[in-house]
C-alpha cells in the first residue's frame, strides 16, 4: 500500500483543522494519522494515488473559512506491509523549528450564539461558550503548537461531558482546545465584591448590565484585554468616562449587540458589515443614522466627526452584556492616560477602579494582550484602510511573495506606533499594534510581548533592523541583543518597501513611484522628512521630489499644537501673518518669530504638519487633543463640502511651481491665507486643499514617467485623500494601497525586512556582476 505523507502550512492550528481530516479520512475509509507540528499539521495516510488525490479534493471543500493554506507539499515515503488499520489524531509533534502559523483570536461564531441563547442548551447564557470555529486562540498562547496544554485554559479540567464531545468525531466541540462548561466553567467574578450574591454567571451579569444602564461605567475582561463600557445613548456617561480617562474629544467606539442593532443605528454598505461580522470582529467605521437615541450624542461620541466605529461583540460575555442592555454601548480600551491595555486581573483592579463602578473579570488568563483592530472604507472608492492590525488579525502576515529569510531577523519599528516584525524561514510575524513608545509603561509592554513571542516561536534573531531617528526608543531594545548585528533603516524608504512587500513587487523591473507622506521621519540629510516621492527602480530608491523644509519650530510640540505648524509654515510663505497673530498671546509671538528669525532649528517637510496649518489657518484647530485631530477635522470640512456642493465647481490651487525636485508648501499656504482673508468659505478652502495635492502627485508622476504609483504614510489614512486619488489617477495609473497593513508606522516593521531584502539582494547582483566583469 503506498504511503503518503502530506505537510500543510498556515493557519490550519486552533481552526478545527484535524477534526476535518478525521471525518474526511473516516468517511473515505482510509487509514492513517493527523496530527500538529511546529510547522503547521501532518497527515500520514494509507492509500492509492487515485484515493489521496481524491481525498485532497474533499478535504478543501469541507475546511472551515478560518483554514489558511499557505503551502502544502507530499512525500511519497517507501511502501510499508504493516499499517494502522484505523485513521486517528495523534499526539502534536514537538520538534526544533517552531515555525507554525500563530492563529489569531477568533470572534464567537454563529453557532455558539445560538447555543448560547437556547434554554435547552447545557449552555445556556454561559459567558465562554467557544468552539472549533471561535474561541481565544494567540491571546491565551504560551507554547506552540497550539493545544490546551500550551495555552491558559492548560489548568482546566474538563468535565465528562465536555470530554465526550471532544472526543467525539461527529460532535463539533471535537478536539476543540478552549472548550468548558457550566460544569467545569471558567469562572466569572466582580470587584469590589457586594452584598448580592450570585448563583449563576447571569446573575452576576445582570448585576453588570444594571451599572451600565443606570450610567456607571464598567471593566469588562474581554479577548485582548480589559475594556471600559458605558451607556452610548447617556451624554452624562459619556462626559464622565472622557473626565475621567483624561480623553476629551478622542473619538470612542461602540458596540452593538447584533446586525440588526446594526442597522437601526447605522447605514453600513455590504463591505463595512462583512468586516464587521468577520471573525476578527474590528471596529468599523461608520455612518451613523439620523434620528435615532445615537443622533444626540454623536457629538460626544466623536466630537466633529461624521463617522463613529463600531463594532460587534467579538466574545459570549460581551455578546451576552451587550445583548441584555439592550442598546449600542461605548467600549472603549481600559487603560491609563498614555498607558497600554489593562490586561492582569490584579493590576486592572488597581488601576481601573478609577474610571470604574465595578470590574467584571474572570480566571483564564491573557498572555498576549491586544486592542481592537479598526478599518475604514473609504467612501466612494470603497479602498479597505487598515487603521490599527490587532486582535483578530496578528500575529501572522500573509507572506504572498514566500521570500525565505536567510537569516532569522528582527525588525523593531518606529516609535508613534510601535509593532516589530520577525522573520525566519518562511514564516513572517507582525506583532500587533503595541502603542507609542513615548511612555515608559508602553517601552515595558513592547518588551514583555517581543520577549514573550520569542520564547514563543524559539526564534533567535541574528540581524536586527531599526529606524535611522538617532532618538527613537525602538532602538534601545537593540540592547537585548548585544552579539546581534544591527542595520538602520531609512523610514520613508521602509514605508515604501512595506507596501512594495504587500504587492509582490520587490522584484519590479518596471519603475515604481512611492508617495510617502507622513508625520515625520529621520532623513538622509539629518531634516525630518515627511513628504516625499520616491522611485523604487532595480532594487534602488531614488528620492525624486519632495516638498520644501520650513522651521521644526518647538520640536516635538509642533505635532501638538497644530498653530505652531501654521506660523512656521506661514513665516516662510511671507504672506500675512494677520490670520494667526491671534492663536497666540504676544510673548509667545515676540518669542517665537524672534525664533524664527534667529533660525538654526532643525528642518522638516511634514505632510501631516502642513495638513496641522491648514487645519489651523482655518480655524478648526490650534491644540491637538489626540493624534490626528486637526487633519481629521480638516478632512471632514472638506468631505462635508464635497457632499454638498459636489466636485465639478471646485478647483485646486495653481502648482505649476515644482521646481525641478522641490514643491513649494510656503506657495500653497499662501494661496490658502489669501482665499481666507478674502472671506472664502473654508469648507471650499480645504475642498481645494486637497484637490491641489491629488494634482501634484498627478504633475509628479507625469515627471517621473511612472504607470504604477504607490502610497503609504499615515497621511494615507485620510479617506477622502484616497478616493480623488483613485477617481482621478485610478484610470491612467495602477495605484498601489496598503491591504494587509494600515499606511502608518504600524508598517515600518515589515518594511524593515522589507528594505533589507532589497538591499541586501541587490549588493549580492552587485557582487555577482563585479566577479563577472573581472572574470572578463
Ligand atoms: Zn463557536
Ligand atoms: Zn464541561
Amino acid at each position: 500500500m503506498p504511503f503518503w505523507s502530506i505537510h500543510i502550512e498556515g493557519q490550519v492550528q486552533g481552526v478545527g483543522f484535524r477534526p476535518t481530516v478525521l471525518r474526511v479520512a473516516y468517511a473515505m475509509g482510509l487509514c492513517g494519522k493527523v496530527f500538529n507540528t511546529n510547522a503547521g499539521v501532518t497527515i500520514d495516510l494509507f492509500c492509492s494515488k487515485r484515493e489521496l488525490d481524491e481525498f485532497l479534493k474533499k478535504l478543501r471543500s469541507k475546511l472551515s473559512s478560518l483554514a489558511v493554506i499557505s503551502k502544502l507539499w507530499i512525500e511519497e515515503l517507501p511502501k510499508i506491509d504493516s499499517f494502522p488499520n484505523d485513521f486517528y489524531i495523534s499526539p502534536s509533534l514537538l520538534g526544533e523549528n517552531k515555525s507554525a502559523n500563530i492563529s489569531p483570536d477568533f470572534g464567537i461564531c454563529p453557532s455558539c450564539q445560538s447555543e448560547v441563547l437556547n434554554s435547552e442548551n447545557p449552555r445556556y447564557l454561559y459567558p465562554f461558550i467557544s468552539c472549533t470555529q471561535c474561541g481565544p486562540r494567540y491571546s491565551i498562547l504560551n507554547g506552540i503548537p497550539y493545544d490546551r496544554l500550551r495555552s491558559s485554559m492548560g489548568h482546566f479540567e474538563m468535565c465528562t461531558s465536555c470530554e465526550e464531545e471532544y472526543l467525539d468525531l461527529q460532535n463539533r466541540r471535537f478536539h476543540s482546545q478552549t472548550n468548558s462548561c457550566p460544569d467545569c466553567p471558567i469562572d466569572l467574578r466582580i470587584f469590589p465584591e457586594t452584598d448580592h450574591t450570585f448563583p449563576m454567571p447571569v446573575d452576576l451579569m445582570d448585576h453588570a448590565v444594571t451599572i451600565i444602564q443606570s450610567g456607571g461605567i464598567l471593566a469588562v475582561k474581554g479577548t485582548g484585554g480589559f475594556l471600559l463600557l458605558t451607556d452610548a445613548t447617556n451624554p452624562d456617561a459619556i462626559q464622565m468616562l472622557r473626565k475621567r480617562k483624561r480623553r476629551p474629544r478622542k473619538p470612542l467606539a461602540l458596540m452593538v449587540h447584533d446586525e440588526i442593532m446594526l442597522s437601526d443605528f447605522f447605514t453600513v454598505s455590504h463591505e463595512e458589515k462583512e468586516l464587521l461580522r468577520s471573525a476578527a470582529r474590528p471596529i468599523v467605521l461608520c455612518k451613523p443614522k439620523k434620528y435615532t437615541d445615537l443622533h444626540g450624542t454623536q457629538a460626544w461620541v466623536a466630537p466633529g466627526l461624521s463617522l463613529l466605529g463600531v463594532c460587534l461583540p467579538a466574545d459570549p460575555l460581551m455578546f451576552l452584556i451587550s445583548r441584555k442592555v439592550g442598546r449600542p454601548i461605548i467600549a472603549t480600551s481600559g487603560n491609563l492616560h498614555q498607558s497600554p491595555l489593562q490586561y492582569k486581573d490584579q493590576e486592572a483592579i488597581e488601576k481601573l477602579m478609577g474610571f470604574a463602578d465595578a470590574i467584571i473579570y474572570h480566571n483564564r488568563e491573557i498572555y498576549f494582550p491586544q486592542d481592537d483592530s479598526v478599518f475604514r472604507i473609504a467612501e466612494n472608492s470603497g479602498q479597505k484602510i487598515v487603521l490599527r492590525r490587532s486582535r483578530g488579525l496578528a500575529p501572522t502576515f500573509w507572506n504572498k511573495v514566500r521570500i525565505k529569510a536567510e537569516l532569522p531577523v528582527l525588525a523593531l519599528g518606529a516609535d508613534l506606533k510601535g509593532t516589530f516584525a520577525l522573520w525566519e524561514g518562511h514564516n513572517v510575524y507582525v506583532s500587533q499594534y503595541l502603542g507609542n513608545l513615548e511612555s515608559f509603561d508602553t517601552q515595558e509592554r513592547y518588551l514583555d510581548t517581543l520577549t514573550k513571542f520569542l520564547d514563543l516561536t524559539g526564534i533567535q534573531p541574528q540581524q536586527i533592523l531599526m529606524d535611522k531617528h538617532p532618538l527613537y526608543h525602538s532602538r534601545r531594545f537593540a540592547d537585548n541583543f548585544p552579539y546581534v548585528n544591527v542595520t538602520e533603516v531609512p523610514h520613508h524608504e521602509a514605508h515604501f518597501a512595506a507596501l512594495l512587500w504587500e504587492h509582490a513587487a520587490l522584484d519590479a523591473d518596471e519603475p515604481i513611484l512611492g508617495v510617502i507622506w507622513d508625520g515625520l521621519g529621520f532623513g538622509n540629510d539629518s531634516a525630518l522628512w515627511g513628504s516625499e516621492f520616491f522611485v523604487f527602480h532595480s532594487g534602488a530608491f531614488e528620492r525624486a521630489c519632495s516638498f520644501d523644509y520650513y522651521d521644526y519650530l518647538l520640536g516635538d510640540k509642533m505635532s501638538i499644537e497644530p498653530r505652531l505648524s501654521a506660523l512656521a509654515i506661514c513665516y516662510i510663505s511671507g504672506g500675512t501673518l494677520d490670520l494667526i497673530k491671534g492663536k497666540f498671546s504676544s510673548q509667545e509671538w515676540s518669542l517665537f518669530t524672534r525664533m524664527l528669525d534667529k533660525g538654526g532649528h532643525a528642518q522638516t517637510n511634514s505632510m501631516g504638519r502642513l495638513f496641522d496649518a491648514v487645519s489651523s489657518i482655518l480655524g478648526l484647530c490650534d491644540f491637538n487633543t489626540y493624534e490626528g485631530e486637526a487633519a481629521m477635522l480638516l478632512e471632514q470640512l472638506a468631505r462635508n463640502y464635497f457632499d454638498a456642493n459636489g466636485q465639478a465647481a471646485i478647483q485646486s490651487y495653481f502648482m505649476d511651481s515644482i521646481v525641478k525636485d522641490k514643491i513649494s508648501g510656503a506657495d500653497l499656504i499662501s494661496q490658502i491665507i489669501k482665499d481666507k482673508s478674502n472671506g472664502l468659505d473654508s469648507g471650499l478652502i480645504a475642498a481645494k486643499f486637497h484637490l491641489t495635492l491629488v494634482h501634484i502627485i498627478s504633475q509628479v508622476i507625469q515627471n517621473t514617467g511612472c504607470r504604477k504609483v504607490g502610497f503609504s504614510g499615515g497621511v494615507f489614512q485620510n479617506a477622502l485623500l484616497v478616493d480623488l486619488l483613485h477617481q482621478y489617477l485610478g484610470e491612467e495609473y495602477q495605484l498601489l494601497f496598503h491591504e494587509q497593513l494600515p499606511p502608518n508606522d504600524e508598517n515600518i516593521s515589515l518594511g524593515q525586512m522589507a528594505w533589507f531584502h532589497i538591499k541586501n539582494r541587490s549588493q549580492k547582483l552587485k557582487i555577482k556582476s563585479y566577479v563577472l566583469g573581472d572574470s572578463r
